[in-house]
């Protein structure tokens, strides 16, 4: 089943958003998702939206991770949530550190668009969802609708970020998402 065409494609980050960010995750059994989350992603499956992940994995370039072990992470968090109905359509992330010059590293768009290519969806009309100054940009870059999950409206990393909505759990970010579709805003509305 595809979803509906009005339905928006959920770009979301993994650690600090789905997941306890524990700082280059390296071992699956520490997989822990985080309050709200897999009410969140079950609102979005429930009601057709795309689920796509898009994480930057700069342990890979500095040495800290391989990418077989961010690849069995990955398929873990998968299980867990297929466990309770939730798939996930696309996993991807970049390998790189900052320094290295890549494309694919968030803010950059490259990664989503090529998901957009992969599945077919408008990458300016996705719900790009994040912990960091980074995940928010993503969004902007895109032309789609950013949220940043934070219990203090501040990004993780510390650094500036203009998200179009402040979110405290995945959960409030689909019951935003949904509200968004169902009255067909042109433009996103703070919350
Ligand atoms: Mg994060
Ligand atoms: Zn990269």
């Amino acid at each position: 089943m595809s979803p509906p065409a009005a339905r928006r494609a959920i770009v979301l980050d993994r650690d600090g958003t789905m997941i306890v960010d524990h700082g280059y995750l390296d071992d699956p059994g520490r997989i822990a998702l985080l309050p709200g989350a897999l009410a969140g992603l079950k609102a979005w499956v429930a009601r057709g939206n795309r689920l796509i992940i898009v994480s930057n994995q700069s342990g890979i370039g500095r040495g800290m991770l391989t990418r077989e072990l961010v690849d069995r992470i990955n398929g873990r968090l998968l299980e867990i949530l297929a466990r309770d109905g939730v798939r996930i359509d696309g996993v991807y992330y970049c390998p790189h550190a900052p320094g290295e010059g890549c494309d694919c590293r968030k803010p950059a768009p490259r990664l989503v668009l090529e998901a957009a290519r992969r599945f077919g969806f408008d990458p300016g009309h996705t719900v790009v969802i994040g912990d960091k100054s980074s995940d928010v940009e993503l969004g902007q870059n895109l032309g789609g609708v950013s949220m940043l999950l934070s219990a203090d409206g501040k990004t993780s990393d510390g650094l500036p970020a203009h998200p179009d909505f402040v979110v405290a759990t995945l959960e409030q970010a689909a019951r935003i998402t949904a509200r968004l579709e169902d009255e067909g805003a042109p433009r996103a509305q703070k919350a």
